[in-house]
Order: structure tokens, then C-alpha cells, then sequence
């Protein structure tokens, strides 16, 4: 059985006020900007949101202006990030916001919950940082940080075990400076009780307090149980011209990368030999065939292998969008085909 946390509020927020990150989204504790930065963090890490995050506050200052953006911008907001259902979940929920709640952002842990794309530890972030709601926000920093310091061993991807580790933090959170509290927590994993390698115990607030540093266990936990190996899937990947126009595919809605702009492709590895027959279905005649270049892209569960044909053509293509040269930036093309879109565009001219 894992120890109860130790009393870790009164260290941990001496630390965080002399300690703490300066991130863009802090101090003017308004949900909007937490929100955003939180669904954007989720896979993310900090230094890479935050340009991201600085472009998308330009274009889109409130719930309203997120509300009411076209599709194809937001996608291109979020172009870069992964995993774009997140984007448009922030859209829905800015909907959900300006239909059902007169623009005003909801105000408690509960009813956050209720919004598309608001999990646990969003509602939590967003209800104690903005509303100083005594909830507590638990991602893996806060379990790893947690099961150290109570020296847990369970498997913290099991779900009750993570409901455990909350009504632990629920224990220690003082409702008095639940936003800080949080917020140390996330700054404490992210800077001191790091994820890979030995954590930082020597600079750590709660070294005293901890289970995992006293028995010399802390690199062995968080004990996560191994995941089933990632599928494999092969594709060939069209890079189709015509006249200095590039050919696009819509991804169909819903399902992985749904809505976004793809260069044509079909499963399998193709050789040269093979390589035309997909070319005759969309009506296309190729009439000077390139090079080859192969690609890779690991998403959560499945692994892409690309091999790619660049290819010059004749026809009109079935199915198919030829995009001007200039046009090319306006869509929005998820980042598993940037190795190749980024040939395109030097070949083209557009960048070097
Ligand atoms: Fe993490 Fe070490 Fe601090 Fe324990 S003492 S919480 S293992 S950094």
C-alpha cells in the first residue's frame, strides 16, 4: 500500500513563489488563455507551444473569435501540433460556450467537465488557476510526482489508480492557493522530478518529505504498464505536379487527421513497375517520373512508412485538388507529410 502524501503544500509553494516558469498564458488568470494553452500542452511540450500558442491568441483573442473562425484557418492554427481533434473540440466548446452559456465561461470544475475536450485535468487547470476552485489538475507529472513521494507501485495508467493518486492530491491541496498549488506541481515535474533519467532530488522542495528519495527508488516510478506494440501501416505517397500545380486529397471528416489537405496515396509499398496503376485510376498520365524518397511518421498507435513518387503528369485527376504553387500554404497538411511537402516547396521554388 502507498504511503498518504506528507503535508507537501507549505514546501512546494515557498519553492513555486521564487521558482516558478514565466509562460505567456500566466498571471492575467483568464480561462480562456489557460484553456487554450492546456489542450495545446497535452503532447506538447512548452518551448514548442509557445509560438503556436502567441499566433493563435493573435488571430483568435477570445471565445467568441474561436467560435466563429472558418475551419480551414483553425486548421491552420493548430497545423504542427497533432492531433487535430483537439482543435476542433476547442472550437465546439467555444460554440457550446457562446450558445448555452451567453459567452461567459463556466466557472466550476463540473460544469467545465461538460464542455467537448475537457477532461479531468483540463477542467481542474482551468476551474482552480481562473476560478480558484479547490480541484486539484492530475497529468503525469502530477502521478509521477505522486507516486514518488508515497513510493506507489501500482500501475498508474489503471484508472482506479489514478482516481487513488487524486483523492491523495485532493488531501494535500490547500484551498486557500489551489491555482499556485497546481501550477507548482506541474513546475516541479516538469523542471526537478523529471521524467527520464534521475529526477533533480538534490534541488527538491520536498526531498524530506520523499518515500522514493529515502529508499532510493524514485527512477524505478512511476510503474506504467507496457503498451501493445504500435501497428505498422505502408503507404506510397503521390507527389503529383502539373504545370507547377501540386495535387491534394480532403481527408474524409472524423477518424485520424480528418478534414485536412493529403498528397493522394494508397496502402503498400509499390515498386516502380507497380507505381503507374493508381496513376491510370485518377485519369492521370504520368509523363517524366522524378525520384523516389521514403518517409516515416509515428502517430500514437499506428506507424506510417511512406515511400513517395514525385511525379510530373498530364489529366485532370479524379478526386483529386491541384493546388497553385501559390495557393500551397492555404491548406492545411498535417505534419506526417512535411518531409515531403517540404521538397515540394523547395522544388517549386517557394522555399529553399
Ligand atoms: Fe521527485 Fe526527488 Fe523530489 Fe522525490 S525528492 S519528489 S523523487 S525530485
Amino acid at each position: 500500500m502507498p504511503l498518504p502524501l506528507p503535508p507537501i503544500a507549505p514546501p512546494l509553494l515557498a519553492w513555486y513563489d521564487t521558482h516558478k516558469r514565466t509562460l505567456p498564458w500566466r498571471g492575467a488568470q483568464d480561462p480562456y488563455k489557460i484553456w487554450v494553452s492546456e489542450i495545446m500542452l497535452q503532447q506538447t511540450r512548452v518551448a514548442a507551444v509557445i509560438p503556436y500558442y502567441h499566433r493563435w491568441m493573435e488571430a483568435l483573442p477570445d471565445v467568441a473569435a474561436l467560435s466563429a473562425v472558418e475551419e480551414d484557418q483553425l486548421m491552420k492554427l493548430w497545423e504542427g501540433l497533432g492531433y487535430y481533434s483537439r482543435a476542433r473540440n476547442l472550437q465546439k466548446a467555444a460554440k457550446v460556450i457562446m450558445d448555452d452559456f451567453g459567452g461567459l465561461f463556466p466557472r466550476t470544475y463540473e460544469t467545465l467537465l461538460t464542455l467537448p475536450g475537457v477532461g479531468d485535468y483540463t477542467a481542474g487547470a482551468v476551474a482552480s488557476i481562473a476560478f480558484h476552485q479547490p480541484v486539484p489538475a492530475v497529468d503525469g507529472n502530477v502521478l509521477r510526482i505522486a507516486a514518488r513521494l508515497s513510493a506507489l507501485r501500482d500501475d498508474v495508467m489503471d484508472p482506479a489508480v489514478r482516481k487513488r493518486v487524486r483523492a491523495m492530491i485532493c488531501a494535500v491541496l490547500p484551498p486557500e492557493r489551489p491555482g499556485a498549488f497546481n501550477q507548482a506541481l506541474m513546475d516541479l515535474g516538469a523542471t526537478v522530478c523529471l521524467p527520464h533519467g534521475a529526477p533533480l532530488c538534490a534541488q527538491c522542495p520536498l526531498s524530506e518529505l520523499c518515500a522514493a528519495r529515502a529508499d532510493g527508488t524514485a527512477e524505478e516510478l512511476p510503474v506504467r504498464k507496457k503498451k501493445p506494440p504500435r501497428r505498422v501501416e505502408e503507404l506510397t505517397v503521390y507527389l503529383i505536379l502539373s504545370q507547377n500545380r501540386v495535387a491534394l486529397r480532403r481527408r474524409e471528416a472524423g477518424g485520424l487527421l480528418g478534414g485536412l489537405w493529403e498528397f493522394p496515396h494508397v496502402p503498400g509499398t509499390l515498386d516502380e513497375a507497380e507505381a503507374g496503376a493508381p496513376l491510370a485510376a485518377w485519369g492521370l498520365r504520368p509523363i517524366d517520373w522524378q525520384r523516389r524518397m521514403t518517409a516515416k511518421h509515428i502517430f500514437t498507435h499506428v506507424e506510417w512508412r511512406m515511400t513517395g513518387y514525385f511525379v510530373e503528369v498530364q489529366g485532370t485527376g479524379e478526386g483529386l485538388t491541384f493546388a497553385e504553387k501559390g495557393e500551397l500554404a492555404r491548406y492545411a497538411i498535417p505534419s506526417a507529410f512535411g518531409k515531403f511537402l517540404g521538397e515540394i516547396e523547395a522544388k517549386l521554388g517557394i522555399r529553399s
